[in-house]
């Protein structure tokens, strides 16, 4: 395994954006990871394992630090039987790839999940979601690398300690575990999941088959999630995470719309809030972010999506990180000065100094 310095790390990310990495290296199998994790701890420097880079924007500086980049490959069944098949699948196959494999084989679970960008690996750390499904549902359990304890692991779905688009990965143990591959659980048997708007939409009254459900929620997210295979339209998908509310914010957040935009849109916000036993409100931040008219806000080379504004892309493909978070903390900004709640970032935020953390957190 070959460690390299000073590797550019824009071509990693989809979002295109970000400085060099100090040190870099690709992991083919567990025993080189633990090898880069040695070496990062005899340079006393930190690691950061990267997956398909997909919900992540690097500095303009770059990272000071060891980045290992996850190239695990390779497929295979488990257990078949006439109703369900056991998969398990190395964490650095592109997810979309694996999704195509599993609808073309006519087994149910991931086509609600399809044209998500990124690597298996990522599935599980962030929890991945979409149209009702989520990767918890199907996933078994997840092979790691301990770097605490230096020891292989398998964590069962309990253990992974899910939430929404969370997991132990993300929160109470970030950092810590470097996964290797993960095992899903689908059906041959249909198990739809339609009842999302789109999807109602485009299926009311109709049985579809699982291919075209796939193609169904391609054609919804080509319109809405820019697919960032190319240099210029980068992105690392949502931006901002929706807003999670308790009745008394929610009829706050509504009063604050109806005196600035007036009753109709505080109406409208209202239908398009999901609530969970009139306690806990999903307002989706897209809404907020089109009533305070930033829906086509840019700075220089980054620019909030028209279509879906909780993405922000590198409009230009020459976009800095530093253009990013001006444009992220003018959003911010304003939808709190507005409606008195704060949006928060999704993508992991990596080299950036606490300075520059801060116009963000
Ligand atoms: P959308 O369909 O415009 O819906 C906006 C929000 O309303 C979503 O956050 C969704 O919640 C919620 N929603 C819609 N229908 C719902 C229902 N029947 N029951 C409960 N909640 C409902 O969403 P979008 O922005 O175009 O995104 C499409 C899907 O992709 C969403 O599910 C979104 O979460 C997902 N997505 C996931 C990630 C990720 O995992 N990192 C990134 C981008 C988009 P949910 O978020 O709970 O689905």
């Amino acid at each position: 395994m070959e460690i390299l310095e000073n590797v550019p790390l824009a071509g990693y990310t989809t979002f295109k954006i970000g400085g060099p990495a100090r040190w870099f290296c690709e992991v083919k199998t567990p025993e080189e990871t633990a090898e880069a994790f040695e070496f990062a701890h005899r340079q006393k420097t930190p690691v950061f394992v990267l997956g398909g880079g997909s919900n992540l924007l690097v500095s303009d500086r770059g990272f000071d630090g060891l980045v290992t980049k996850v190239c695990f490959k390779g497929k295979e069944i488990l257990e078949e039987n006439s109703e369900a098949v056991k998969i398990k699948v190395a964490a650095g196959e592109n997810w979309d790839e694996i999704v195509e494999w599993t609808v073309k084989n006519g087994w149910w679970g991931l086509e609600n999940l399809s044209h998500i960008p990124g690597s298996c690996g990522a599935i599980a750390v962030q929890n991945v979601g979409a149209y009702g499904q989520e990767a918890s549902r199907v996933l078994v359990s997840t092979s790691v690398f301990d770097t605490t304890s230096k020891r292989f692991l398998e964590l069962i779905n309990s253990e992974c300690q899910f939430g929404y688009r969370s997991s132990i990965f993300n929160k109470q143990a970030r950092g810590r575990y470097v996964i290797f591959s993960v095992t899903l659980a689908l059906s041959k048997k249909p198990t739809p999941i339609l009842e999302y708007r789109d999807l109602v939409r485009a299926f009311a009254g109709k049985n579809p088959a699982l291919a075209e459900i796939r193609q169904e929620i391609i054609k919804i997210r080509n319109l809405k999630y820019p697919f960032p295979v190319k240099a210029k339209n980068g992105n690392a998908g949502s931006f901002f995470k929706n807003i999670n509310l308790d009745e008394t914010g929610f009829n706050d957040l509504l009063a604050r719309a109806s005196a600035s935009f007036g009753e109709n849109a505080a109406q409208t916000l209202d239908k398009k809030t999901f609530r969970e036993n009139n306690s806990h409100f999903k307002v989706p931040s897209a809404a907020l972010i089109e009533l305070c008219g930033l829906a086509d806000l840019n700075v220089d080379g980054a620019k909030i999506n028209h279509n879906q504004p909780l993405v922000i892309v590198n409009e230009s493909g020459r976009a800095s990180a530093k253009d990013v978070l001006s444009l992220a903390k003018e959003v911010i900004d304003s939808v709190l000065k507005t409606f008195g709640v704060k949006l928060q970032v999704e993508p992991i935020l990596l080299g950036f100094s606490s300075e520059e953390l801060k116009l963000v957190e």
